[in-house]
């Protein structure tokens, strides 16, 4: 990939990230402002939910934040955050219900799910490991002598293989997303939650919080290229 299309590959991205996040604040704020027409909250959706996927001992905890809700399969807790806890506007039940998403796929063992989850750990090492690696090497590339800039080249290959796992994560990642929506959303349409009017808006809830994992994917993909251009072809 040549330095101008990295260029324009990441202005792109760039931009694109602040529609999909821009997009996401304001239908979850529209969504946090209407309550869902049957009064159920974020933690009976929760407890109703698991209860018929007939998942137990699963706790609900309050994690204070915005946007801290997430399932921790280690501990068996959903936490729900400031907006979502004991809450009862659209987008805290979407959100709930999105966490239970994660918790069914954990219960049915989701190849893809746990396949995420043995990524996990090693990818967020991956992602600032790899790129030091691919620099150190080039650096020993060019200012080594022939024999080193052959060790260079293979560090720098070593650096974007490890970057990959990060890449690897990110792909597998949005689909596992998706699901855990298209699970919370299928719940919310036959439970009774919420009127019809306030499913759409869900699902837009939903969508939206998607993307946001498609534009972590582009970025990936646009360093990993930038990696390999980075490290160019061997010496001759
Ligand atoms: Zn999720």
């Amino acid at each position: 990939m040549g330095y101008y299309t990295y260029i324009i590959a990441a202005v792109v991205v760039m931009i694109w990230s602040f529609a999909v996040q821009a997009n996401l604040k304001s239908k979850v704020s529209k969504g946090s402002k209407i309550r869902a027409s049957s009064g159920i909250t974020a933690n009976q959706v929760v407890q109703q939910m698991l209860r018929d996927h007939e998942i137990y001992g699963i706790t609900i905890e309050h994690k204070p934040g915005q946007m801290t809700d997430c399932y921790s399969p280690k501990e068996g807790k959903i936490y729900l955050s400031d907006t979502t806890y004991g809450q009862d506007t659209i987008s805290a039940i979407a959100i709930a219900a999105h966490e239970c998403g994660h918790a069914i796929q954990d219960k049915e063992n989701m190849p893809l799910y746990e396949f995420r989850q043995l990524l996990a750990p090693a990818a967020s090492i991956a992602s600032k490991a790899g790129p030091w690696i691919v620099i150190i090497g080039v650096l020993l590339s060019a200012y080594a002598s022939r024999s080193n800039s052959d060790i260079g080249y293979a560090i720098s290959t070593i650096g974007i293989v490890v970057y990959f796992v990060a890449f690897l994560f990110y792909l597998v990642m949005l689909p596992v997303e998706r699901n855990a929506s298209s699970r919370a959303y299928k719940d919310m349409k036959t439970s009774g939650w919420v009127s019809d009017d306030q499913l759409s808006l869900a699902h837009k809830v939903l969508r939206a919080a998607g993307d946001t994992y498609a534009v972590a994917l582009a970025s990936s993909a646009v360093t990993l290229l930038r990696l390999i251009a980075i490290r160019g072809g061997k010496r001759r």
